[in-house]
């Protein structure tokens, strides 16, 4: 008999019945979010700046790669938790190589009240890979063309610049928001000399689609499902109402436009998403309550706080961890916002023995709480919930773009921890695409569409695009 088909007591079974009943996500709603989602990209397409919006960013690249692109560049990739610096050798041939170096950004650098002291730890970072790079002392003959991957909303009226629009995923740095961070940047790279020029300024979404596309020409998405969630698309000039009057007149209106939504915020305006008073409390309590909605249902940054929440009220009510008291240590972790994260989740649901100890020793670990068989049952039972809906609402925005584009036929180049780590989340979300688009029977490795682990899109992604916009400059094009 599987762990999964026990019973759990009467009390915690009808507890666990409310909890399933609240996050389960069913293909009508699917459909209806959906629906209201393909019109929102439409409506940031023409006009992307209300905030209850999707901002639909113009990520500049007017071109598809052909997987011919050549040449060297740097990559940095200022992501949630680390910096990445890689070296990119586009080879051609659909092929490329690459050397990195990964730095952990200190946390109270997410929240520092100086800007420049996190654009100077990024030019620390590319000085220190530069000098790992030339030992022989970094040459200054020619300046390196590097592609910048801010994982962050940013407006771009060219590909060398963004513009912040907000802070997502716990970063918090005064004087940022409203300024282009590439000068930003620049201005920390020249102090310290660095033979270094920005040519592209990329989301990691698009970076993502077009790293993948580079050796996948079926591939119309990127998306990210991590930290924070949110895709890019080709769409076409014709299609998007409020680029007229910003580019040359005699371009093509079937010409392509990456397309970066930033659709973690998809309905701030709480329309359509089946919210739970736990969701609601995450949002209220949250440093930009009303933002990032969408995210803040799927995105692994906030996987462990619903769980969190949903024992505590469970404890409150008496019905688990009984002999814990209020005042003791254990509760208190338990009643700390943000004490577990998506790993918490992650281990439970890929615990696969019969009594469920790896789940005993990830309480007794982190929570120092011990646990009985029924309590792990019950947290098993809630991480599957929590993971399912994240899974089956995060392929709204993917069913949207391909309904929206007619894709019959699409790889979606997918990256992030949740996608990577979170067990069975690529099975649950093709689950949700075959339920939304009526793929029953057919196997998921058959599946029109798919969702596929995508190349290193932050790194050889920002290093195609940088090469992209360089052939245009050549050809003169802008
Ligand atoms: C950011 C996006 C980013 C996504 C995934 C979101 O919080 O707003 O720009 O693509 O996270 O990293
Ligand atoms: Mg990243």
């Amino acid at each position: 008999m599987s762990v999964d088909s026990k019973a759990l007591p009467a009390d915690l079974a009808k507890e666990i019945e409310v909890y399933k009943n609240q996050f389960w996500v069913p293909t009508e709603t699917l459909n209806k979010i959906i629906e209201y989602f393909i019109s929102e990209l439409d409506r940031g397409n023409a006009d992307g700046t209300d905030p209850t919006g999707i901002p639909m960013n113009a990520a500049w690249v007017l071109d598809y790669p052909d997987g011919s692109e050549t040449g060297d560049y740097l990559a940095i990739d200022l992501g949630g938790t680390n910096l990445r610096v890689v070296l990119v050798h586009l080879l051609g041939n659909h092929k490329f190589t690459t050397e990195q170096s990964k730095y952990h950004i200190p946390t109270k650098m997410r929240t520092t009240q100086h800007r420049e002291e996190l654009f100077g730890f990024i030019a620390e970072c590319l000085e220190d890979f530069l000098k790992q790079q030339h030992p022989e002392g970094i040459p200054t003959g020619k300046l390196f063309p590097l592609g910048f991957t801010f994982s962050y909303p940013a407006s771009q009226n060219s590909i060398t610049e963004g513009v912040l629009q907000r802070w997502t995923k716990g970063f918090d740095i005064p004087n940022v928001e409203g300024h282009d961070v590439v000068p930003l940047l620049m201005e920390q790279v020249e102090k310290k000399g660095l033979p270094i020029k920005i040519d592209a300024l990329i989301n990691d979404t698009s970076g993502t689609l077009v790293a993948s596309r580079y050796t996948d020409e079926l591939t119309e998405m990127g998306c990210i499902f991590g930290t924070g969630v949110n895709g890019a698309y080709y769409d076409r000039i014709k299609n998007i109402p409020k680029l007229q009057g910003k580019l040359e007149a005699d371009i093509a209106p079937d010409s392509p436009m990456l397309i970066n939504c930033e659709y973690g915020s998809f309905d701030n305006a709480h329309k359509v998403l089946p919210r739970t008073k736990f969701d609601i409390q995450i949002d209220n309590e949250s440093p930009r309550p009303g933002q990032q909605a969408f995210e803040k249902m799927t995105s692994g940054y906030y996987l462990g706080e619903l769980i969190r929440l949903i024992m505590l009220e469970t404890y409150e009510k008496g019905l688990i961890f009984k002999s814990y008291t209020k005042s003791c240590e254990q509760i208190k972790n338990l009643q700390t916002p943000y004490f577990l994260d998506t790993s918490f989740l992650s281990i439970i649901e890929a615990d696969d023995t019969a009594d469920l100890s790896v789940t005993s020793n990830e309480f007794s670990s982190k929570l120092f709480i011990d646990t009985t068989f029924e309590e792990r049952l019950f947290a098993r039972k809630l991480s599957q919930f929590i993971g399912t809906r994240a899974a089956r609402l995060s392929i709204c925005g993917i069913s949207a773009v391909c309904k929206k584009m007619d894709h019959k036929v699409a790889h979606i180049a997918a990256d992030g921890s949740v996608f990577l780590k979170y067990p069975y989340f690529p099975e649950r979300a093709a689950q949700g695409l075959s339920d939304v688009f009526g793929w029953e029977g057919i196997d998921m490795k058959d599946h029109p569409i798919q969702i596929k682990h995508a190349e290193d899109g932050s790194g050889v992604g920002a290093a195609i695009i940088a090469a992209l916009s360089h052939a245009r400059k050549e050809k003169g094009l802008s």
